[in-house]
């Protein structure tokens, strides 16, 4: 099959500090013969700035071109299948952008009255009782804006569980394979995070878990299922042993695009969960947000929640922020109600079959891909996989090539590397998540992108060295780049 992929046609950009000439310009007024007004009046002069020395002058087209060339080196998911693993970097429908920007939403204001705001209040009552039936818990907070946000407010409601019980706990057990904002999230609330080994299979090691499990633990953090790709099947046990001693069990729900509509977290003993929207339900991300990681709890833990809290009498709406235990607010207003807002839209387009749907073309297309790549690459944990799976360079390394030079020879093939590195537990990880969202023909594109990087690790090593050789910008070296970065302005130099 021919590559999606072709040269030609990129443009070489270089900086807009050195292009334009003086005097030309964008857009010209006429004369308007209003006076200049004074501005010395509203600042002292030092800080006043009459000229901007260097500043580039350029005509309009000049500009857009500027801009879309740069555009244009970039890379995203609607240039082409984008594999990060743990990302969920799957097609956002654009259904959700056009309810997203829907007038009766955007143009309200955060102060006004709950009567005026009616609609935005349903959809924020309604989602969050969306949330709870997919992942068949009780009670959620739509306030935090990202995952990790989430795993810290789900902490704190577990801190504040406890210490209305008067047993203040000091320990998280957290896995090794886990999402470094689960450990972060463990400190930042105050806690020290224990690591779990897990077992030669990838999941939990229970007798371990018993062991470390005692009544200095507050919670358990899990992600289920994990950054292997793997179902974490003991997990009923595991909160077994948590419950048992009186400890909470945090999900990371992260990968709920693995279980929605197929199974519950709260069935499976599950008492805290964050969700990332901007994942599984479908808002564009990368590149730093906006996001939203709502969380769902048990009762226990709901007189904890953040406030306020949108409750619904008699078919009206309003903001609840009379509670006593709550652990009080973790974000402005209602948090990133446009991330809502796109996730509510998803949820109900796809309707429930949909999102069960989605879940199993998730597990099947990666386990496609797993059994494709099988033999070119070394599989940790061989056998199925849930949403996304886990390889690593161990045969290349025979020839010297490694993980990062596979995902250089990806980037030349035009394709953005799987996520690297990571989880942690394997050495040389490339682990992919294809999504529900792409086709046959482009998961066979980008496996026999993989497999004739094999070939090349395996025929000609060396030349994947020099890797990407068809880009704009080559090989970066990337700890010098990150430790000294070149942050010029054309302005002071
Ligand atoms: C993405 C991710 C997180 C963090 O979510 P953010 O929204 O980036 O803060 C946590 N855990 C797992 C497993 C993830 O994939």
């Amino acid at each position: 099959m021919t590559s999606q992929y072709r040269r030609g046609m990129v443009f070489n950009e270089k900086e807009v500090f050195g292009k334009g000439s003086p005097g030309r310009c964008g857009v010209d007024f006429s004369d308007t013969g209003i006076p200049e007004a004074d501005v010395s009046a509203l600042a002292p002069e030092t800080h006043l700035r009459r000229e901007l020395k260097g500043f580039p002058e350029l005509s309009e087209p000049e500009v857009i071109r500027h801009f879309t060339r740069l555009s244009q080196w970039n890379y995203g998911v609607d240039s082409n299948i984008y594999p990060l693993g743990s990302c969920t970097m799957k097609h956002n429908p654009r259904v959700n952008e056009a309810v997203a920007r829907m007038k009766g939403f955007t143009d309200i204001h955060p102060f006004a009255p709950e009567s005026a705001c009616q609609g935005t209040l349903k959809m924020i009552h309604d989602l969050g009782d969306w949330l709870c039936e997919i992942t068949g818990l009780d009670a959620a907070t739509l306030q935090p804006a990202a995952g990790a946000h989430g795993e810290f407010t789900g902490l704190l409601m577990i801190r504040a569980a406890l210490a209305k019980r008067g047993d203040a706990r000091t320990k998280v057990l957290l896995p090794d394979s886990s999402h470094g904002t689960n450990p972060a999230s463990a400190v930042f609330c105050g806690y020290q995070a224990v690591t779990i080994k897990s077992g030669p299979d990838g999941k939990i090691d229970l007798d371990e878990l018993s062991r470390l499990m005692d009544n200095s633990v507050a919670a358990l953090m899990v992600t289920n299922p994990n950054t292997l790709g793997i179902f974490e099947s003991n997990i009923v046990k595991a909160a077994h042993i948590v419950h048992e001693r009186g400890g909470f069990l945090y999900c990371d729900g992260a990968n709920l695009n693995a279980l929605m509509g197929r199974a519950k977290l709260g069935d499976m003993g599950v008492d805290v969960a964050h969700i990332n929207l901007h994942k599984t339900f479908s808002t564009p991300h990368g590149g730093g947000g906006p996001g939203a990681g709502p969380v769902c709890v048990v009762k226990e833990l709901a007189p904890f929640l953040p406030v306020p809290v949108v409750v619904e009498e008699g078919g009206k709406y309003r903001l609840d922020a009379d509670r006593p235990e709550t652990i009080g607010k973790i974000h402005g207003f209602h948090g990133n109600v446009g991330i809502l807002l796109r996730a509510a839209a998803y949820i109900l387009s796809m309707g429930a079959d949909g999102l069960k749907a989605a879940t199993e073309t998730a597990v099947i297309n990666a386990n496609y891909v797993k059994a494709k790549l099988a033999g070119h690459y070394h599989e940790p944990t061989p056998g199925k996989s849930m949403h996304e799976c886990v390889f690593n360079d161990k045969l290349q390394n025979e020839h010297g090539v490694t993980t990062l030079d596979i995902a250089k020879g990806l980037i030349d093939r035009g394709y953005h590397p799987p996520t690297i590195y990571f989880p942690l537990i394997v050495r040389g990880a490339i682990m992919i998540e294809p999504t529900e969202t792409e086709s046959l023909e482009t998961l066979d594109a980008f496996c026999d992108a993989m497999i004739d990087i094999a070939k090349q690790a395996k025929e000609n090593p060396e030349s994947l060295k020099s890797a990407p050789v068809n880009t704009v910008v080559r090989r970066l070296d990337e700890a010098w780049a990150a430790r000294n970065p070149e942050l010029k302005c054309g302005i002071c130099g």
